[in-house]
């Protein structure tokens, strides 16, 4: 048998990453990303533990190199460990990077089995420290246990990355403190702009922070340098002379970042969508719930590939409530 075509798309991108969402359901409900009352999906509209680790191996056999799982919160699944104990066999032969990003309220308990199944790196979201904003904001009064994951996180030698997404008057006034804190642990930190995804139940663009002027503010305050360091992302970098850290700034609305994406995302339901800032999706389940599961998901992927867009096409609109994409960031996982 022939090994599987590659993932390149009609702009000539190689599609080396996956973001695989691995659940839809959350334990927190973060303002900015879902509504108090969020609906979640009939459990048997979700993959299997099977499937989804078919559906990875797929994607390997294709030249994914760097596997994400994600969510919702992907730690609340209860099989999710098993997942990942499977894909860090994967390890050395293909795939080179098997992470998470995880809200942190249940790292505690997992830090050690993701360290002992190959996993080296995470991220966990944090945009605050502040018991009451994070009870505000997470809707959720958890912030001691995301605490005590983080530090289980750094105990079993797992390198954290911290995300942060910046908000207008929720953490805009503490950001200097967290990113201090975060250098002072020795965890990365980048800082992110919310995206219209998704009914939320309240105003985005209240809570739309430019990162351009916190950039700026921070740049009164420290020397920033910028760096060389890329993700093959759209994070870009700067260190910080007084910290010795790196700081990390992902701006989808004031930047642009689509010529080198190399990566695509699989929803818990298998659609996979080839741009976090489209509609564009391709419904995997059906082809691996198909009879002939390898001739409809090699079918799948090439049209995927023919379809994926050569650029993004957000846009906060200032003047209405509604979203630009109907579906919430905790469908894709970010
Ligand atoms: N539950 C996990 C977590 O919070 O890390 C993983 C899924 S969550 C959807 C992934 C990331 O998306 C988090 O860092 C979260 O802050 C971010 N996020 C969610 N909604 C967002 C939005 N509307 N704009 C920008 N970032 C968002
Ligand atoms: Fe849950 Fe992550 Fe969304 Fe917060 S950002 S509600 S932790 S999925």
């Amino acid at each position: 048998m022939t090994a599987p075509a590659p993932l390149i798309d009609r702009f000539a991108r190689r599609i080396s990453y996956l973001r695989l969402s691995v659940t839809d359901r959350c334990d927190l409900r973060c303002a900015y990303c879902m509504p108090e009352r969020m609906e979640f999906l009939p459990r048997a509209d979700v993959l299997s533990l099977e499937e989804l680790h078919r559906l990875a191996l797929a994607f390997i056999a294709r030249g994914v190199t760097k596997l994400r799982l994600t969510g919702g919160e992907p730690l609340v699944r209860r099989d999710m460990i098993d997942l990942v104990r499977a894909l860090g066999r994967e390890l050395g032969s293909g795939l080179e990077e098997l992470t998470l990003t995880t809200n942190g309220t249940r790292l505690a308990a997992f830090a050690e089995d993701l360290a002992a199944a190959g996993v080296r790196r995470i991220n966990v979201s944090l945009d605050t420290r502040d018991r009451d904003t994070f009870a505000r904001l997470a809707r959720r009064d958890a912030l001691p246990q995301v605490l005590d994951g983080i530090a289980a996180a750094k105990a079993a030698r797992l390198k954290v990355k911290l995300n942060t997404v910046a908000l207008k008057g929720v953490n805009e006034d503490e950001l200097p403190d967290l990113i201090t804190w975060a250098h002072g642990q020795g965890h990365e930190i980048t800082l992110i702009e919310v995206m219209p995804l998704g009914e939320i139940e309240q105003d985005r663009f209240a809570q739309y922070l430019p990162l351009d002027a916190v950039r700026r503010d921070l740049a009164q305050r420290w020397t920033l340098s910028p760096s060389d360091a890329r993700s093959g992302g759209p994070a870009r970098y700067v260190d910080i002379a007084e910290t010795g850290g790196r700081l990390g700034f992902i701006t989808p609305l004031t930047g642009n970042f689509c010529e080198g994406c190399n990566r695509v995302r699989v929803t818990a339901t298998g659609q996979l969508f080839m741009c976090l800032g489209g509609e564009g999706k391709v419904d995997l389940r059906a082809a691996l719930r198909s009879d002939d599961p390898d001739a409809a998901l090699a079918q799948a992927f090439a049209r995927a590939m023919g379809e994926k867009p050569e650029r993004h096409a957000f846009a906060i609109d200032r003047a209405g409530a509604a979203p630009a994409l109907a579906r919430h960031m905790s469908m894709t996982g970010g």
